[in-house]
């Protein structure tokens, strides 16, 4: 994170924590355009530290599916996607995998896990 001041920058986002998809502006060291106070922090982190949740599958063993579908319990550096989404290759499950079962725990130390977003059954 840097330390450099950033009441001189202006930043623009969509907030995409609920589907009203506020415009959030950042300008002189003020945040407009949210509706409410969630806007506000996502336009903080996106300033400061940007977080994203991680959609991805893993190979699975079953006898009607080749992947399982998985995403993150919750945001992580945006920085991390990609080494996070490789942590993913070495991995296979079996069936049968329930939806919220955690297929790989702290994922590189973000305290998110890799969920099932689907049940598998065989
Ligand atoms: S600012 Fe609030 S109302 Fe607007 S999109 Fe974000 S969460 Fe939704």
């Amino acid at each position: 994170m840097s330390t450099d001041c950033l009441c001189d920058k202006t930043y623009d986002s969509i907030c995409t924590v609920c589907p009203v998809s506020c415009h959030l502006v950042f300008r002189n060291g003020e945040i407009t355009g949210n509706m409410c106070e969630r806007g506000y922090t996502y336009m903080m982190d996106e300033i400061v530290s940007p977080k994203r949740n991680i959609s991805s599958t893993v190979k699975i063993n079953s006898s009607l599916h080749v992947r399982l579908p998985v995403k993150t319990s919750k945001a992580v550096d945006r920085d991390l996607l990609i080494d996070c989404t490789r942590q993913l290759d070495s991995i296979e499950v079996s069936a049968p995998i329930a939806i919220g079962d955690i297929v790989l725990e702290n994922v590189l130390g973000t305290g998110a896990n890799f969920v099932a977003t689907r049940s598998i059954l065989s």
